[in-house]
C-alpha cells in the first residue's frame, strides 16, 4: 500500500557553506534534490515547506548563550568553531530552517497527516552538544525532535536510531539519563568522536537506556540487516515507542570516503524495512528520518531513494532473506558483545 511519505527540502540547505575542503557541501543535496525529479520518484512524496525555528525551540536543548553565538555568525563570512565546524553567512537560517522542518514532520507525522517523512536537510545535527558545535553540526536536530515530541506533543516514549558511521555523541549526551528516551547507535569504532564504547549504556535513571554497537570495518547490508533484527527489534518492541526518530548517515556506504563499511543501497532499504516492521507493530509506523553524514553524492542520492522508496511502500525489502546472507561471525561478534554488557540491564534475555 503506497503511504503519505512527507520530505523537507529547500534552497536554504545548499546556502550553507562551510568553507573549502569541507566534506559536507552543498552537492549533497542537489544532487538528492536532482534524484527526486527521476521518473520513477514523481508524484509520490508530499512536501513539507521548512519553517524557521524559534528561538525557544533551539532552546528546548541548546543553552541560551550557544543559540546567540550562532546567531552572531548571520551575515558574517567564514567563522570556524572548531578545525571542522564553521558557519558562513547564510548558515544559522539553515540551521534554523532544518531544525523547524525537521520539528514540521514530527508534528505531521505525530498528527496522522503524514504516514512518515525525510528531512533532506543539512547542516547536519547529531555530534552537536548543548553548547558545542563539533563535526560539521551546530543545532542537533534529532535530539530537539525528541525532546519537542516529549514536550510539546506530550509523547512519553521515543526510541531514537542512529545509524551513521560516525557515533551520535550530542545525541547520546542529551538523553543518556532519560529512561524515555532509547538512544541506539551502530557506529564504526574507533572513528570521530571517539565516544559509544558498548559499555556506555546510560547514566542513574536511563541506565539501559543507551545502546551502542561499535563495530569493526567491513560490515555490509546483510550484516547490518541482521543486527537490526537480532538486537534492535526485540529491545524496541520491549521499550514500546511512540515515534522513531533517525538520524539517518549514509557514510557507512562502500563508496564513501569516511570509512570502512560496505553498505549498498539496497542495505539502506534493508535496515529501513526493518525499522518499519518495529513501526507497524507498535507505533502505527511513525518514523521521521534526518539526513546526517553522507559524502559521496552519487551513493548518497542512490542510498537515500532506496530509503525512500521503502518507507513510501514502492519497494518492499524481503528482510529474512537480506539478514539471512549476514556472515554469521561478524553478526555473532555483535550480538555477544550487547548481550554481555544489556543483560543486567534487560529482563528479557
Ligand atoms: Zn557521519
Amino acid at each position: 500500500m503506497a503511504l503519505k511519505t512527507g520530505i523537507v527540502k529547500g534552497d536554504i540547505f545548499l546556502k550553507h557553506i562551510p568553507g573549502d575542503g569541507c566534506p559536507d557541501t552543498p552537492q549533497r543535496l542537489k544532487s538528492i534534490y536532482s534524484m527526486l525529479n527521476d521518473s520513477d520518484m514523481q508524484d509520490i512524496f508530499v512536501d513539507v515547506l521548512p519553517k524557521k525555528a524559534e528561538e525557544e525551540d533551539i532552546l528546548l536543548l541548546h543553552s541560551r548563550e550557544y543559540f546567540e553565538k550562532i546567531a552572531e555568525t548571520k551575515g558574517k563570512e567564514l567563522i570556524a568553531f572548531t578545525a571542522d565546524t564553521h558557519a558562513c553567512e547564510d548558515t544559522f537560517d539553515a540551521a534554523l530552517y532544518a531544525a523547524g522542518g525537521f520539528l514540521k514532520a514530527i508534528s505531521q507525522v505525530v498528527e496522522k497527516k503524514l504516514d512518515n517523512a525525510f528531512a533532506l536537510i543539512r547542516p547536519p545535527g547529531h555530534h552537536a552538544e548543548k553548547s558545542r558545535a563539533m563535526g560539521y553540526c551546530l543545532f542537533n536536530h534529532v535530539a530537539l525532535g525528541a525532546i519537542f515530541a516529549q514536550k510539546i506533543l506530550k509523547l512519553d516514549r521515543i526510541l531514537i536510531v542512529d545509524w551513521d558511521i560516525h557515533h551520535g555523541n550530542g545525541t547520546q549526551h542529551a538523553f543518556e539519563r532519560d529512561p524515555n528516551v532509547l538512544f541506539f547507535s551502530i557506529h564504526q569504532a574507533g572513528l570521530f568522536p571517539g565516544t559509544g564504547i558498548f559499555t556506555e549504556t546510560g547514566l542513574g535513571a536511563g541506565e539501559g537506556y543507551t545502546i551502542n554497537l561499535p563495530i569493526p570495518k567491513g560490515y555490509g547490508d546483510a550484516e547490518y540487516t541482521s543486527i537490526f533484527e537480532c538486537v534492535l527489534a526485540p529491545v524496541a518492541e520491549r521499550f514500546a515507542p511512540e515515534l522513531i526518530l533517525v538520524s539517518a548517515g549514509f557514510d557507512t556506504h562502500k563508496d564513501d570516503p569516511m570509512g570502512g563499511m560496505l553498505m549498498t543501497a539496497p542495505g539502506f532499504a534493508g535496515i529501513t524495512a526493518s525499522i518499519k516492521k518495529i513501526a507497524d507493530k507498535i507505533c502505527g509506523g511513525k518514523i521521521v528520518m534526518s539526513l546526517e553524514g553522507g559524502y559521496n553524492s552519487d551513493a548518497l542520492s542512490g542510498a537515500v531513494k532506496a530509503v525512500l522508496k521503502e518507507m513510501a511502500g514502492i519497494t518492499c525489502c524481503d528482510v529474512s532473506a537480506m539478514a539471512e546472507k549476514a556472515n554469521k561471525k561478524k553478526v555473532d561478534y555483535v550480538v555477544r558483545r550487547y548481550i554481555e554488557v544489556h543483560k543486567y540491564l534487560w529482563d528479557f534475555f
